[in-house]
C-alpha cells in the first residue's frame, strides 16, 4: 500500500483538494490531511467547467505538495449529487449543473491512478462512521447543514441506500404543503426553509423590500457566507436573527420527525452551518429533543461532526476500510 491518498469534496459552491497521509495504529486506519488546494466554483457551472476546475485543483495539489502522481494509491471524490456507482458517473448534481459526467473515467484517463466516486454525504458519513463521532455507534443519522441539507441513514454500521439507491434524502421531506419552490422541483421542502442558501435568499428578499441588515455591509452585494450570517448574528442584526431563528424551527421540527421514525442511537450534525455557528447547532439539538415523542427522544444522542471540513475528504479515502471493516 502506498502512503497517500487524494481526497476530494466537490460542492456546490467550492471544491477541496487533499493529499491525505494513510497510517495504521493497533490495526485502525488513521488518515491525515496534509497539503490541501480549496477553490471556489461559484461561477463554474457544467460538465466542462466543472471538470477543468477540478483538473486544476489537483494540478495545484501536486504541485505545492511536491507529492508525485506514482506516490498516490488513489483518489477518492465525494460529489453533491446523484452518483451511479459502478461506473463512477455523477448521473445528475443540480447546483454543480453536471449530467451524466463520467467522472471516474475522466480523472482515470488523465492521471493513471484508480479512482472511487461517492456522494459527498455518503463520503462524509463513512468518514465520521469509521474516524469521527460515529466510531463507537452502530445505527445513526449523519445529517449535514450547508448549501443545502443531506443526510445518511447508517444502521448496523453500514450504509441504507434504498432500493434506488438514493435513502436519506432528509433534505426533501415536506414541511410544508403550500410552501416555497425547492431545487428538486416540489414544493415546501426542509431545505427551502433551512439551508444556508434558504436563509441566504429570505435575508436577501427583505433587504430588497428596504428592510435595513448590516448584511449589505458585510458582504458588498456579493453572496451571503456562513461567515457573513455568523458576523450578523453577534452583531444581533435583525432579520439574519429571524431567519435563522426561522430556519432553526424548521430543522429542529424536520430532525424531531426523524428521531420519531427511526429512533436512532446517535445523530451526527455537519456541514457549514453547524460547524460555523456553534448557536445554530445547540438550539436546534434542544428543539429537535423537546419537539419529539419523549420516548423516542431520551435515549438519541446527538454529536457535531468530529472531522469538520474534513468529513467527505477523508471518508472518500476509505472505500477499502469501510467494505472491509464490518
Ligand atoms: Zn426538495
Amino acid at each position: 500500500m502506498k502512503k497517500y491518498d487524494v481526497g476530494i469534496d466537490l460542492g456546490g459552491t467550492k471544491v477541496l483538494c487533499a493529499i491525505v497521509e494513510k497510517n495504521i495504529n493497533n490495526n485502525l486506519p488513521q488518515r491525515k490531511v496534509i497539503f490541501e488546494v480549496k477553490k471556489k466554483t461559484k461561477k463554474e457551472k457544467g460538465n466542462k467547467k466543472i471538470t477543468s476546475k477540478l483538473f486544476e485543483a489537483i494540478d495545484e495539489l501536486f504541485e505545492i505538495s511536491n507529492i508525485k502522481q506514482e506516490e498516490i494509491d488513489s483518489i477518492g471524490i465525494a460529489i453533491a449529487g446523484q452518483i451511479e456507482r459502478k461506473s463512477g458517473t455523477v448521473v445528475n448534481a443540480c447546483n454543480l449543473e453536471i449530467k451524466n459526467l463520467e467522472i471516474k473515467k475522466i480523472l482515470e484517463q488523465k492521471y493513471s491512478i484508480k479512482t472511487n466516486v461517492f456522494n459527498d454525504v455518503e463520503a462524509a458519513a463513512i468518514g465520521e462512521l469509521i474516524l469521527g463521532a460515529g466510531k463507537n455507534h452502530n445505527d445513526i443519522l449523519c445529517v449535514f447543514i450547508g448549501t443545502g441539507i443531506g443526510s445518511s441513514i447508517i444502521i448496523n454500521k453500514k450504509i441504507y441506500r434504498g432500493i434506488s439507491g438514493s435513502a436519506g434524502e432528509i433534505g426533501h421531506i415536506i414541511v410544508d404543503l403550500n410552501g416555497r419552490s425547492c431545487s428538486c422541483g416540489a414544493v415546501g421542502c426542509l431545505e427551502a426553509y433551512a439551508s444556508r442558501s434558504a436563509i441566504e435568499s429570505r435575508i436577501q428578499g427583505a433587504i430588497k423590500k428596504g428592510r435595513k441588515s448590516i448584511i449589505t455591509e458585510l458582504t458588498e452585494s456579493q453572496h451571503i457566507s456562513t461567515k457573513h450570517i455568523k458576523q450578523a448574528l453577534d452583531a444581533h442584526d435583525e432579520i439574519t436573527t429571524q431567519y435563522v431563528n426561522e430556519a432553526i424551527e424548521y430543522l429542529s421540527g424536520g430532525l424531531a420527525s426523524a428521531i420519531n421514525f427511526f429512533n436512532p442511537e446517535l445523530i451526527i450534525l455537519g456541514g457549514g452551518l453547524i460547524q460555523g455557528i456553534d448557536e445554530i447547532y445547540l438550539k436546534t439539538v434542544r428543539l429537535a429533543k423537546a419537539k419529539a415523542l419523549r420516548i423516542a427522544s431520551e435515549k438519541t444522542e446527538f454529536k457535531k461532526a468530529e472531522l469538520k471540513d474534513y468529513s467527505a475528504v477523508i471518508g472518500a479515502t476509505l472505500t477499502e476500510e469501510y467494505n472491509n471493516a464490518f
